[in-house]
């Protein structure tokens, strides 16, 4: 029932079920509130998320690219998008050292067979390329890394002491989406996930996943993200895998949950047929939910692939497998820090931090030496060297929405100072170089 404060918000083509083989139908967007105030508040969130759209700023600010040459849901990362996913990936890879992870590499393509044994062929096909020949073998582009961690845990005899072992992998992983569905940097056909597989003791298994929450958010802090809403998922009705080993694992995700004072609603049902897990959404500034993180026990791989330990006794058994990703993938992860940021990044994530600007040519020496000096500092700087008016070449930077901007003129080069902007906080002054070092790198710790 539309009542008085409903707003018409927009109109756009879709395909049914978002197959582009079926009939275009015309999809209504309206909202409708109880009360004007909401329904206000309610509209402007709706327009803050129309200024900060990923793909409109991917675009001014020159972070990726789609080319229907190219192929659609295949990302073009240009230089500024490439630098932040470089900060982001180092991060990623330093923490996941410090964290006890082994980082691994495996390829992009394998043979069919490794997927018949995994069950993506028979659980996955509908979202996998078709296969190729390769001198009369088929292989496949891979949907996912978890096949290939398999095999490198299979690479020797392992003991109950060598685990925990943690395979840590930016891996990019190909999948069919219909172009229905496809958007941005948010649904895509080549992706980067921050993957891993985890193989531990049974008795482990609670202790395991608390580490792996603990980390998560860790993780998802450092990038500006502090509120979570946490689900687990128990067993669905149709499943692989002993009704006790389902039992001790989703206690041992309970038991995480609850010892990690996490909050979350259990999703009963909603498990993989492979094992119970726990997701976790992360609640941007406009407090849109976002789906990341998961933490998955399976107990279908390590039977597929045959995977032991030697135990204390001396007999074999199965290590728990769990398959985790913390930001999910990485092309969708940078989507959401767009929009969260709203182009914005912080110091850390910035893909060029400082704009040094000469007021005219002959002030382009000591811009240079400046400019040099920061860089030598780890940061990351330009200069404006074009022979336009200071105020064009300040909004040039804001646009760019640089976080810094340094100007030089006369005056700073007697007092050997320089003129310090910040794109938020305006005017900041004069300060001699050392000390905006300083601040700079205050900001950053
Ligand atoms: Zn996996």
């Amino acid at each position: 029932m539309l009542g008085k404060n409903f707003k018409l918000l927009s109109l756009a083509g879709a395909y049914w079920k978002g197959d582009e083989h079926n009939k275009q139908l015309q999809r209504i967007y309206g909202t409708n509130y109880p009360d004007k105030k909401e329904l206000k508040a309610h509209i402007n969130r709706i327009e803050e998320a129309k200024k900060r759209d990923h793909r409109k700023l991917g675009r001014e600010l020159e972070l990726f690219n789609l080319s229907e040459d190219v192929g659609s849901g295949l990302i073009l990362w240009l230089p500024k998008g490439a630098m932040i996913r470089n900060i982001i990936e180092n991060y990623w890879r330093d923490q996941h050292i410090k964290n006890g992870y082994d980082l691994v590499y495996s390829p992009h393509v394998a043979k069919l067979n490794l997927w018949d044994k995994s069950g993506h062929t028979n659980f996955y096909s509908e979202n996998m390329f078709r296969p190729m020949d390769v001198e009369d073998v088929e292989y496949q582009l891979k949907p996912m890394n978890c096949p290939f961690h398999m095999q490198m845990y299979k690479t020797k005899i392992r003991s109950y002491r060598d685990l925990p072992i943690r395979y840590a992998e930016l891996g990019t992983v190909y999948r069919y989406e219909r172009s229905g569905v496809l958007h941005g940097l948010m649904r895509v056909r080549g992706f980067t996930q921050d993957d891993a597989h985890i193989y531990c003791h049974p008795n482990h298994l609670a202790e395991e996943i608390k580490t792996v929450l603990d980390f998560t958010k860790a993780m998802l802090g450092k990038f500006g993200f502090t509120e979570f809403e946490t689900y687990l998922s128990t067993k669905p009705e149709k499943y692989v895998g002993s009704d006790e080993n389902w039992e001790l694992a989703t206690n041992a995700l309970k038991d995480a949950l609850e010892s990690s004072g996490t909050t979350f609603e259990v999703d009963p049902g909603e498990g993989v047929f492979y094992g119970p897990k726990i997701d976790i959404k992360i609640k941007d500034v406009l407090g849109r939910s976002w789906q990341c993180s998961t933490i998955q026990v399976d107990f279908n791989l390590p039977e597929g692939f045959d995977l032991n330990f030697v135990d204390a006794d001396g007999q074999n058994y199965r290590p728990i497998t769990i398959h985790r990703a913390l930001l999910g993938s990485i092309e969708r992860f940078f989507g959401i820090l767009i929009e969260h940021y709203a182009g914005n990044f912080p110091l850390w994530l910035a893909p060029q931090q400082v704009q040094v600007i000469p007021i005219t040519d002959k002030h382009a020496d000591y811009a240079k030496q400046v400019a040099e000096q920061l860089k030598e500092n780890g940061f990351r700087v330009d200069i404006d060297f074009r022979s336009e008016k200071m105020g064009f070449k300040i909004r040039e930077a804001e646009v760019q929405k640089i976080p810094y901007m340094v100007i030089v003129g006369d005056s700073e080069i007697e007092e050997k100072t320089i003129s310090v902007r910040h794109k938020g906080d305006g005017n900041i002054g004069k300060l001699t170089l050392s000390s905006f070092i300083d601040r700079l790198t205050a900001e950053l710790d």
